[in-house]
């Protein structure tokens, strides 16, 4: 897997572009007042970027190159500033304008789990700080070394181990290797016909230990559960020795040591090695699109689902204001396809009474044997059509699930033409839903009217439980300020975070909190919950030596 750009999302060859998208320049200039067709302005280049040169004894370096032979071991300008931090619209922005922060001092790449330990033995002895890296997707500030940090910093890159290295049949357990980004994972799987069934929308650059390590998320997760339901087991290199728990459905030892690995942020040590759930690749998969007259017809139908015997594997529906950004991003429409749509506009209006600047798109996820999927779909049918809802097809659905992966690259484009957009996601119970929703959007534009800016935010519900579901707002606007605008960012950010505590959610449903959310962790878990947290920290790691300053 190629490292990503080292100032961007993704692919290097890869781009997001209005071009092909009629509506979207209209819909940029009157939702932000951003004129696309004006020049943009691109990333410094990176062969101007001042490096400091890295802090590494010769004792350590030798150390390491012991560990995993002298050629996994980097000091190359690029790959120090790629393993510096994450993904995070803060981080784009400081990297684009060559602000690189507290760069790792040397990245190495062990073959295996021995190579693990013995970085871990060479760190500790050295008092360096290791610091875990997986996909560098993180959207949290989970990577950045502190800026004062004066010892000798390390990026583990577990890239290198990436092998499903066992599938029990029986059982429906994968024993995987903590290195395996999404795509490598599944092809592995597939090719026995198996799947994890755990897609993010980072799933291309991500990896399963990072995964495991912030407790991520993916698009099927009604079906398939979270990563940390995915995940039985685990082996983790700590300081202490290997930490490996059993592979069994449930246990009563106490508490959960699994679960404190699961989101550690590479806090307690470095995850090697899961065993997790596989199931059998479905006969049959289709998405299909759905539109509620209201994002409250929406939210109930979703929840009715919920509460239903049905079980898709996508429960997804989006606020008016994502429906119409939604319908702007897509590509240039053929002469019949204009033709559909204007007879669609006119039979909602007509026929249905809907009014189609608050009607919300919805998708729906079916996957299993054709008979299963059929009756579900009836299922989800009857109740959609209870709440005045009706479905649109799989074509909206099909092209949703071919562009999600392209998706991320449009905050590069917006930055690129000087625009801040950046996401904020959080779960709560159904009933405190609608209030999250109110006080989030409440929140937001009082910030953009504090900034005097015209700014856009919008949402979309997904994952749902028994008990609620997650909300995901995604939210963009025009800075004033020359820096970058990261001060007025953080006014608005920070306005919807400390709005999901207000409104009784969390502080993230699938982000973790690395840096970026850990001031409102006390608020979330309480004062005697964070302690417990950075006990657990400080026993595994009296040094802290394992990426200090995250979460706690
Ligand atoms: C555009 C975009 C879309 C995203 N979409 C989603 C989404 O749909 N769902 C979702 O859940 N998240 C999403 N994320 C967030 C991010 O992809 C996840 O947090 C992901 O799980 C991180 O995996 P990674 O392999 O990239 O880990 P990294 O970013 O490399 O690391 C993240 C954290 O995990 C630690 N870590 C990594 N590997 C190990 C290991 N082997 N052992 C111990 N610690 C380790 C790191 O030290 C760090 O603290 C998105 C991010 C972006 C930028």
């Amino acid at each position: 897997m190629a490292a990503m750009k080292w100032s961007g999302w993704g692919d290097d060859d890869v781009s997001f572009t209005h071009e092909d998208k009629p509506a979207l320049g209209p819909f940029l200039l009157r939702a932000l007042d951003l004129d696309v067709t004006r020049g943009a302005a691109r990333p410094a280049a990176f062969d101007g970027l001042s490096v400091p040169e890295p802090s590494l004894s010769p004792d350590l370096s030798a150390a390491l190159a012991e560990a995993v032979g002298g050629g996994s071991v980097s000091t190359d300008r690029l790959d120090r500033v790629v393993h510096a931090r994450g993904k995070s619209l803060r981080d784009l922005v400081r990297h684009r304008r060559g602000d690189l922060g507290r760069l790792p001092d040397v990245v190495v790449r062990p073959a295996d789990e021995d190579g693990v330990a013995a970085i871990m033995r060479a760190a500790l002895d050295a008092d360096a700080v290791l610091i875990p890296f997986g996909g560098g997707t993180s959207i949290s500030g989970s990577l950045e070394a502190p800026a004062q940090e004066r010892r000798t910093v390390i990026s583990l890159d577990v890239s290198r181990l990436r092998r499903v290295l066992a599938v029990d049949a029986a059982s429906g357990l994968a024993q995987v290797q903590a290195g395996a980004f999404g795509p490598d994972l599944e092809r592995q799987l597939n090719a026995q016909g198996w799947t994890l069934g755990h897609f993010p929308d980072s799933f291309t650059h991500s990896t399963l230990g990072g995964w495991i390590a912030t407790r991520s998320s993916g698009m099927q997760s009604d079906r398939y559960g979270d990563i940390a339901d995915l995940t039985r087991a685990v082996r983790v290199v700590t300081p202490s020795g290997l930490l490996v728990t059993r592979p069994v459905p449930h246990t009563s030892t106490g508490p959960s040591v699994r679960e404190m690995v699961l989101g550690s942020e590479g806090r307690l040590g470095v995850i090697t090695e899961a065993t997790v759930h596989v199931r059998r690749v479905p006969e049959r998969r289709v998405i299909l699109g759905y539109l509620f007259p209201t994002w409250a017809d929406g939210l109930a139908a979703m929840q009715a689902i919920a509460a239903s015997e049905a079980a898709p594997s996508v429960t997804r529906v989006s606020d008016a204001s994502e429906t119409g950004f939604s319908f702007a991003t897509r590509k240039d429409p053929s002469v019949v396809d204009r033709l559909k749509s204007r007879a669609l506009t006119t039979y909602l209006r007509r026929r249905r009474g809907f009014d189609v600047d608050a009607m919300c798109l919805s998708f729906v996820g079916y996957e299993g044997s054709h008979g299963h999927v059929a009756e579900q779909r009836k299922a989800v049918g009857r109740i959609v059509g209870r709440h005045g809802g009706l479905c649109i097809g799989a074509s909206p659905g099909e092209l949703y699930d071919q562009k999600k992966f392209d998706t991320p690259y449009i905050r590069d484009f917006l930055l690129d033409r000087g625009a801040l957009a950046d996401v904020s996601e959080t779960a709560a119970p159904w009933s405190r839903l609608p209030t999250v929703y109110d006080t989030v959007m409440a929140a937001a534009h009082g910030a953009f009217d504090e900034l005097g800016v015209r700014g856009y935010i919008m949402c979309h519900l997904s994952h749902s439980y028994h008990a609620g579901a997650c909300l995901y707002f995604t939210f963009a606007f025009k800075p004033s300020a020359r820096d970058g605008g990261l001060a007025e960012y953080d006014l608005v950010k920070s306005a919807i975070q400390q709005a999901f505590m207000d409104s009784g959610a969390t502080l993230s449903h699938h982000h973790a909190v690395g840096t970026e959310h850990a001031r409102w962790l006390e608020q979330d878990i309480s004062a005697p919950g964070v302690a417990m947290l950075q006990a657990l920290f400080t026993g595994v790691d009296p040094g802290s030596n394992l990426n200090p300053g995250k979460i706690a």
